[in-house]
């Protein structure tokens, strides 16, 4: 099964190997390939967006995110962790300088505050508990927070925080998985699900 990263920063690695884990826990023969052109997108059965710089993520892939946003909105299933939520959410916007005029995909029912847990030293890892998942380590780096989900998305994990107060730190809509955290750097659970969403069995 052919799978993709889009690889036009960092987390990349960190996302081939939890596909390539979920491939072996499931049994299934998985080929993963860096994203970094349009035509690429065509024969994917999945799809990480990894975590970086969204701004800059969003820049990089400005000359074919209609093809990806057409690829994902199509329901090609989809992880966007932490930058990669961002660019999938229809509003963004930044917890010090407010509208950010970003590119995004724009294709999930979630609205998300970047930075919102503070600077790169407010960092910080923690058990989340998620709907279909269970408990999971959650590493939020410069994450943003999920502030309002709406239409066709639903939360399936919250966070309290001092500072950002109770947002949700993850969301689905259909077979789109937005996360604040980075679930590739401690499992490969959210991957064997877009495999499995990808063979028709979840
Ligand atoms: N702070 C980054 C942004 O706003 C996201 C950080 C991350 O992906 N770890 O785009």
């Amino acid at each position: 099964m052919k799978v993709g990263v889009l690889a036009l920063q960092g987390d990349v690695e960190e996302h081939e190997q939890a596909f390539r884990k979920a491939g072996e826990e499931l049994g299934v023969g998985v080929d993963v390939v860096k994203v970094k052109e349009g035509r690429q997108l065509g024969d994917l059965k999945a799809l990480a967006i990894p975590g970086g710089e969204s701004t800059a993520i969003g820049l990089l892939a400005r000359r074919y995110l209609e093809k990806l946003r057409d690829a994902v909105a199509g329901g090609l299933p989809t992880l966007g962790t932490c930058a990669g939520a961002i660019l999938m959410a229809k509003e963004v916007r930044d917890s010090a300088v407010g509208e950010t005029g970003q590119p995004i995909l724009g294709v999930m029912d979630i609205a998300v505050v970047r930075n919102a847990f503070g600077r790169q030293r407010d960092s910080f890892e923690l058990d989340v508990e998620v709907e279909r998942f269970g408990t999971l380590r959650a590493v939020f780096i410069r994450a943003p927070a999920i502030v309002r989900v709406w239409g066709g998305a639903r939360p399936i994990a919250r966070l309290k925080h001092p500072r950002a107060g109770e947002v949700v730190a993850a969301a689905q809509e259909d077979s789109m998985l937005a996360t604040a955290f980075h679930p590739e750097l401690t499992t490969a659970a959210m991957h064997k699900y877009l495999l499995e969403l990808a063979r028709g069995r979840a």
